[in-house]
């Protein structure tokens, strides 16, 4: 295995802390089948891809420009996707922390008095 971590990952674990990005060739990577149909390249293993494998979500911005296209027509995850709209939202992302921080016990105390 050639695989390395990524150098921006502090940035990337700001969007997702439970992400962890490694650089990997495409033929490393093991990316699903319909995917790799897509992507026209011949020599797999030299072209650049920047994911995490097991959450299948890769960085458009470290990867192959026709890798992630093909990726992004896959079930994998563009990390900013992954980060607003996909399941890196709904888990611990900053949307939830801020629900957390909305509901507030007074404010059901108060409603209950009133009633
Ligand atoms: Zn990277």
């Amino acid at each position: 295995m050639t695989a390395r971590t990524c150098p921006d990952w502090p940035e990337l674990m700001e969007l997702d802390p439970d992400l962890q990005f490694k650089h990997y060739t495409v033929a490393e990577a093991q990316l699903p089948a319909d995917a790799l149909t897509r992507i026209p390249h011949v020599s797999l293993g030299e072209v650049e891809i920047c994911c995490d494998r097991e959450k299948h979500v890769f960085n458009p911005a470290h990867t192959d420009p026709d890798v992630a296209a093909a990726l992004a027509a896959s079930h994998w995850f563009d990390v900013n996707e992954w980060a607003t709209s996909g399941p890196g939202a709904s888990q611990t992302g900053p949307s939830v922390t801020s629900l957390d921080v909305e509901i507030d016990p007074e404010i059901d105390l108060g409603t209950s008095n009133a009633a």
